[in-house]
């Protein structure tokens, strides 16, 4: 865990966080500022950097993250009508909270490409 981050502190439960799924690497959680229907973050339970930071060692986990979204998109409802997976990176990315953290979106129509 790294020292004063907010999501290792969600994937712990030190700080809540409106968990929709969990296992033993990765938590996905319900977004603070919902930009859809379904906004979740799907997190490392490890403190992970961003997605320039991610090693070979990390590999696996960067698809449990992948394959958690999809199923938290089938339990909100949103496998057929599609959704989007995002890994914001650096500043021109958008990125806000430095542990790496899997946007899913959905729920509605989404623009592209983004503005
Ligand atoms: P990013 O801008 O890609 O780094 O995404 C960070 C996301 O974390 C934003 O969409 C925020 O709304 C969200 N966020 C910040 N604090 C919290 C929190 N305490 N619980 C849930 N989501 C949060
Ligand atoms: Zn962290």
């Amino acid at each position: 865990m790294a020292e004063d981050c907010l999501f290792c502190k969600i994937a712990s439960g030190q700080i809540p966080g409106d968990v929709v799924m969990q296992d033993e690497e990765a938590v996905a959680f319900r977004d603070i500022n919902p930009q859809g229907p379904t906004h979740v973050l799907v997190i490392p339970r490890r403190h992970v950097g961003n997605a320039a930071s991610v090693t070979p060692a990390d590999a696996e986990l960067v698809g449990r993250l992948v394959l958690m979204a999809a199923r938290v998109a089938e339990q909100d409802g949103i496998q057929h009508s599609g959704y989007r997976l995002v890994f914001n990176v650096g500043a021109h990315g958008g990125e806000s909270v430095p542990h790496l953290h899997l946007h899913l979106i959905g729920g509605r129509q989404l623009a592209w490409p983004p503005g």
